[in-house]
């Protein structure tokens, strides 16, 4: 399960230091030691799992079962007025870490340290563009 040289698995094992918030049989949540916006917190499964492709579904449900309580709590403590969650896979997505995890980002103002560019393509992706888009997605879906 664990992988040798995976810093998180060195984490969930105690071998190196971490501010834990929550641990259970399944998953083990921290603080980011880059804090972005005050809680930022990283939750990732005890497996280790490369990233969101290499994840079978268990895994995948046990670790999204407990980010509702987390946030929950970080919203009750910090009281913030947003909340993004990020999961960045391989490293053009920002992935530096390659033991799958989701940040919870609370957020309370615009420039609060996150951003996120997002530029839509409406006129480019018609109806017909994005029904065709759709089956190719579809027929791979296994
Ligand atoms: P990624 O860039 O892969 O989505 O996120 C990895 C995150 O892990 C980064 O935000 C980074 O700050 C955090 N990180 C890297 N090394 C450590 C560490 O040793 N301890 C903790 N708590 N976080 C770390
Ligand atoms: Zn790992």
């Amino acid at each position: 399960m664990k992988h040798d040289d995976c810093l998180f698995c060195k984490i969930i094992d105690g071998e190196l230091p971490s501010a834990k918030v929550y641990e259970d049989d399944h998953v083990y949540a921290f603080m980011d030691i880059s804090q972005v916006t005050t809680g930022h917190t990283l939750v990732i499964p005890k497996v280790h799992t490369r990233d969101i492709y290499e994840t079978p579904a268990d895994v995948a449900s046990e670790l999204f079962a407990r980010i509702p309580k987390i946030a929950q709590a970080i919203k009750k403590v910090y009281n913030p007025i947003g909340l993004n969650l990020l999961n960045n896979n391989e490293i053009l997505a920002g992935q530096t870490v390659f033991h799958l995890h989701i940040h919870i980002i609370p957020r309370y103002g615009e420039d609060d340290g996150f951003d996120l560019k997002w530029v839509t393509r409406n006129d480019e992706f018609t109806m017909e563009k994005l029904e065709e888009i759709a089956e190719k997605i579809k027929g791979a879906i296994e």
